[in-house]
């Protein structure tokens, strides 16, 4: 008899506050593919004022805002699910936050003369800057476990620029692009199975790779996930390599 196989549970954190440039696509995109194959696929959300279980969700995932929608979601994600969501990244779940969702994952995020808090489940820092946004395509090289060196291709639209701590390693390098700062050349911040990234795109959708990967890494699999028909998929990526410059 065939294995059984499992389900994918996922967690979306203030899913409708923390959802821009489309970003509620990720989930779509993950739920496609487990469907696709068998495997389950199941969505809770955690919203203002409802409570985090830190067992029951083996991707935690926070998509983008704009600053007045982080600003409502900021002190409720430090004082009520905090803990819950580091006890979640501490027995393995994966977390993946997205522009405002990333940077609400580090220590703070300042702007102006208020400082929102950041959960820090990662070695980063938010300021924002007077300085124009930084907007547009953007391709960055990445290098995860299992799958070895690719490309990971979106949209960045931020007024945040990311420092990295000491500790902090990028998720990936800037081919094309501005990526954490528009400086120092990094993208996003991987701390684990606690990753940050400033691409929209929606990201999935654009690289169906990193969508298998996170599936793949979150249900703990060890065996290659079942082949799909990616002939739409890689036509998408390979065209938001194009639109930034790849
Ligand atoms: N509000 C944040 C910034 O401008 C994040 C924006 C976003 O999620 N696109 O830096």
């Amino acid at each position: 008899m065939a294995a059984e196989l499992p389900t994918l549970r996922v967690c979306a954190l203030y899913p409708t506050l923390m959802n821009i440039y489309a970003d509620r696509g990720n989930l779509l995109m993950l739920e496609r593919r487990c469907e696709w194959r068998g495997i389950g696929f199941e969505l809770t959300g955690a919203g203002i004022g409802q409570a985090l279980d830190p067992d029951a969700a083996d991707l935690y995932y926070m998509g983008g805002g704009q600053d007045r929608d982080q600003m409502l979601c900021a002190t409720d994600l430090y004082e009520h699910k905090r803990l819950a969501l580091g006890a979640a990244a501490e027995r393995g779940a994966l977390v993946l936050g997205v522009c405002g969702g990333y940077q609400l994952l580090g220590h703070s995020y300042e702007l102006g003369n208020q400082t929102l808090p950041g959960v820090g489940l990662l070695d980063a820092n938010t300021v924002r800057s007077d300085g124009p946004r930084l907007i547009g395509n953007v391709a960055i090289e990445v290098d995860l476990p299992g799958v070895g060196t690719r490309t990971l291709a979106g949209f960045e639209n931020h007024g945040g620029r990311t420092h990295l701590g000491p500790d902090a390693e990028p998720l990936g390098r800037v081919l094309k692009g501005h990526g954490n700062n528009g400086r120092d050349g990094r993208e996003g911040v991987r701390c684990g199975n606690v990753i940050g990234t400033y691409l929209h795109g929606p990201l999935l959708p654009k690289n169906a790779w990193f969508a298998d990967w996170l599936i793949t890494t979150a249900l703990e699999l060890s065996e290659p996930l079942a082949q799909l028909d990616d002939t739409l998929e890689q036509l998408a990526h390979a065209d938001a390599c194009k639109a930034a410059g790849l």
